[in-house]
């Protein structure tokens, strides 16, 4: 008898509460503002100085939204302290799971994040908030310190392949868990989404926390669609009396 390892699989509907929009949702930037997309896409990133400028902006622009977690979070962070293993592996890049107390080594950030720039030709990495604070001073495109290469944010472009360390060991989680959570997610972006079917085929018990319906929705052994920032919490609470 032990407690079951629990992996919560969170994707944007995790972050909406905290005040981040869902950039690819229905009222998203990438549907509102036509080109956004190239934004955050690799190689007209690196080809064009005013994507870069206006990218900063943007990254400035969610850095002043302050985000804060909220309480499925919270809760998420709580529950690891109370000594059920929880393992977080996450599609959002804006670190709110480790702000709310749980370990970087126990969150697998699959899309990279927000909290980090890295220079494109020596690798350096410096917190985004330095970045920032040169941007605010007046550089549009501030170049790495030290090699004089293009900055970027530490999150995975489109054009850009996942980290393939962050992805084994996601899978790795996702084999070995008794219950996986996977809250917030559409479960459609590949290769992040199958990882609710390998837990499932590997014996885990499926849930999907998450407003509409996904695709892994007959697969799972229960679905929630009530509000994450409730549910989670309430779900936490009864999986932490179970034992396996
Ligand atoms: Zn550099």
């Amino acid at each position: 008898m032990g407690k079951p390892l629990v992996v919560v699989f969170s994707g944007a509907g995790m972050s909406t509460d905290s005040g981040i929009p869902d950039y690819r949702g229905p009222q998203g930037l990438w549907r509102r503002e036509p080109g956004a997309e190239k934004l955050v896409t690799y190689e007209y990133y690196m080809a064009d100085p005013e994507i870069r400028r206006r990218s900063w902006l943007m990254r400035a622009e969610i850095a002043a939204l302050g985000a804060l977690p909220n309480a499925a979070h919270l809760a998420v962070a709580a529950m690891e302290r109370a000594g059920t293993p929880v393992r977080v592996v996450t599609q959002n890049v804006d670190g709110l799971h480790q702000l709310a107390g749980m370990p970087d080594r126990k969150v697998f950030e699959l899309h990279g994040t927000a909290r980090a720039v890295v220079c494109t030709r020596c690798h350096v990495r410096s917190p985004m908030s330095e970045t920032l604070d040169r941007v605010a001073a007046g550089e549009p495109d501030p170049a790495c310190l030290t090699c004089g290469g293009i900055l970027k944010a530490g999150t995975v472009m489109f054009g850009e392949r996942l980290d393939p360390e962050v992805l084994a060991q996601a899978v790795a989680v996702a084999k070995g868990c008794q219950v996986f959570i996977a809250v917030g997610s559409t479960l459609q972006v590949q290769p992040a989404a199958s990882l609710a079917g390998i837990a499932a085929e590997h014996g885990a018990r499926l849930i999907i926390v998450n407003a509409e319906e996904t695709p892994y929705d007959p697969l799972a052994d229960e679905v929630i669609r009530e509000p994450i920032g409730s549910a989670l919490p309430a779900l936490l609470d009864r999986l932490q009396e179970v034992q396996v």
